[in-house]
C-alpha cells in the first residue's frame, strides 16, 4: 500500500472558528496503482495531496505513505521522506527559470537518495519526447514541452508515488490529454502509483479508478465544513 488514511481530519483555527476542510473516513491507495481524483474548487484536493506529501500535518486520525507513519514524522524526517519517495507535479510547472532542460530534470534527484546523470536524465527527457530540447530553458519551450520537462523532473528520482495537482490546467485539451497519457505509460512503466487531481473530465475519464472528492470527504456534507 502506497498510501492508507483512516479518520483524515484536517481542521483550520479561525480565531474562535473551527473550519473542518478533510474528514476522510478512509482511503487506501495500493502500490502502482493510479487514481484520478475529482470535485469542486476549495473541496480540500490540494489540502489532501499536501498533507500525503507531509507538506501539511493532519489535525487527527492516521495517515501512512509509502511505509511511513507520517503524522510521526518530524518536520526535517518530512522533507528526507518526501525528497526519497514521492514527486510532485503542479499546474504552473515550477521549473527553475534559469536552468535548461535537462538541469531542470536533474535538480528533481537532488535531495533525493538516487543519483541521477546526465545520460540517465537524457533519456527521461527523450522517453517524453524531448530529446531535442535538453538545452533549451523553460522560456524557450512551448507551455507542453514544459509540462513534459516538470514529467521527467518527477520521474528522474524513481518515486514510489507521484501527487499531480491539476497537472493539465494550463494546457489545451489535445496537450492536456498527451501529457496525462505520457504520465501514466510512465509511472506504469515503472510501477509508480499516481494521483492526479483534475476538474477536467475528459481527463478523470481515462483513468479506470475515479474518485469524487465530495464522496471521500465528509467534510463537505457538513455544515460548517468547507463549501
Ligand atoms: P481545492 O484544492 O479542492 O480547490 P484546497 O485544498 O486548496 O481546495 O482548499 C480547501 C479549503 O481549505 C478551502 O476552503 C480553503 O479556503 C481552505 N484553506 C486552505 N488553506 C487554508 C489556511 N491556511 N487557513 C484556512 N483555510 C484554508
Ligand atoms: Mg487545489
Amino acid at each position: 500500500m502506497v498510501v492508507s488514511t483512516r479518520n483524515l481530519v484536517l481542521e483550520y483555527r479561525l480565531g474562535a472558528e473551527t473550519l473542518r476542510v478533510l474528514d476522510i473516513p478512509s482511503w487506501d491507495l495500493g502500490d502502482g496503482e493510479q487514481v484520478a481524483i475529482s470535485g469542486p474548487s476549495g473541496s480540500g484536493k490540494s489540502t489532501l495531496l499536501n498533507l500525503v506529501a507531509g507538506l501539511a500535518l493532519l489535525t487527527s486520525g492516521s495517515l501512512v505513505v509509502c511505509d511511513h507513519d507520517v503524522t510521526r514524522l518530524s518536520e526535517a524526517e518530512r522533507d528526507r521522506f518526501r525528497a526519497a519517495h514521492l514527486a510532485y507535479i503542479f499546474q504552473t510547472f515550477n521549473l527553475l527559470q534559469g536552468y535548461t532542460a535537462i538541469e531542470n530534470v536533474l535538480l528533481g534527484a537532488a535531495f533525493g537518495p538516487v543519483r541521477a546523470d546526465r545520460a540517465s536524465a537524457t533519456a527521461l527527457l527523450e522517453r517524453v519526447g524531448l530529446g531535442a530540447r535538453l538545452r533549451h530553458l523553460p522560456a524557450e519551450m512551448s507551455i507542453g514541452e514544459q509540462q513534459r520537462v516538470a514529467v521527467a523532473r518527477a520521474l528522474v528520482k524513481r518515486p514510489q508515488l507521484i501527487l499531480a495537482d491539476e497537472p493539465t490546467g494550463s494546457l489545451d485539451p489535445r496537450h492536456a490529454a498527451e501529457v496525462v497519457a505520457l504520465l501514466r505509460d510512465a509511472c506504469r512503466e515503472r510501477g509508480c502509483a499516481l494521483v492526479v487531481v483534475t476538474h477536467e473530465t475528459s481527463i478523470a475519464a481515462a483513468f479506470d479508478r475515479r474518485l469524487d472528492f465530495r464522496e471521500l470527504n465528509r467534510a463537505l456534507a457538513t455544515p460548517g465544513g468547507a463549501p
